[in-house]
């Protein structure tokens, strides 16, 4: 028992039919498991287009895709926009990667000259480029520590405005060629082209999301003690695996 027994969280996933690669289900998973870790109930609630949006939703999730699967979700995310934006500004604790993140931003211009418009979440534009930009990617974070995690994309982000990067980039490239950052933070939401295992091997991402959303319903977090050595032989395999 801990003192966040009996309390509940509502993890909404956004899109996973269509922007759901390179093991980002995994991150939905291990968040799920890092909150029940934490005491919590957890119920994962899928987001496709057209279903009904689930305003209650304590922490929302979004992976990666291709700019098709991109552009399939489109419509309806600018459908969902202002409820989203509405939300980040409230404090409701998110986290978007590769393909959702470029679309939280306020448009992506696609390689093939397609302009795909963004929700502003973030301020921040990419440009599709002729390289994709692929391997193993540390960076250091004031908030998080070592993040510690793997890219895959051909976008290139820059951030404007009060969006401030969510990293410095230690090994690999990040939003774009020119800068050392990765990623975007604003309110309560993280962008990042972080896929697959982020949160396995970062959970100090996952508390801080699972931490805003209690705290945002209850009032209050109470941190259980999680064992975390397999978490760290993790964290120091993958920072040593080269680019
Ligand atoms: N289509 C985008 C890009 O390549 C996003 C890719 C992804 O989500 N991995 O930049």
């Amino acid at each position: 028992m801990t003192s966040n027994s009996g309390k509940s969280l509502k993890i909404v996933q956004l899109y996973p039919r269509d922007m759901n690669i390179y093991g980002d289900w995994g991150n939905t998973l291990s968040l799920s498991r890092r909150a029940k870790a934490h005491g919590f109930d957890v119920e994962i609630v899928d987001y496709n287009p057209e279903d009904s949006f689930p305003t209650d939703a304590d922490i929302i999730v979004g992976g990666g895709g291709q700019d098709s699967g991109q552009s399939v979700i489109g419509d309806d995310l600018q459908s969902i926009a202002a409820t989203l934006r509405e939300m980040a500004e409230k404090g409701t604790p998110m986290l978007v990667i590769c393909g959702l993140y470029q679309l939280f931003g306020n448009e992506f211009r696609t390689i093939g000259g397609q302009v795909l418009p963004g929700i502003g979440i973030f301020d921040a534009v990419t440009v599709g480029g002729e390289e994709r930009l692929i391997g193993n990617i540390v960076e250091e974070s004031s908030e998080f520590g070592t993040i510690i995690g793997y890219e895959n994309h051909s976008g290139l982000t820059t951030l404007s405005g009060t969006t401030e990067p969510l990293a410095k980039v230690t090994k690999g490239e990040g939003n774009n060629k020119d800068d050392e950052f990765e990623g975007a933070r604003v309110h309560n939401v993280v962008g990042t082209y972080l896929h697959g295992s982020l949160l396995p091997k970062n959970p100090a991402i996952s508390d801080f999301l699972i931490q805003k959303a209690a705290e945002n319903k209850y009032g209050e977090f109470t941190p259980a003690t999680i064992n975390d050595e397999l978490v760290e032989k993790a964290r120091a395999s993958a920072s040593q695996r080269p680019r």
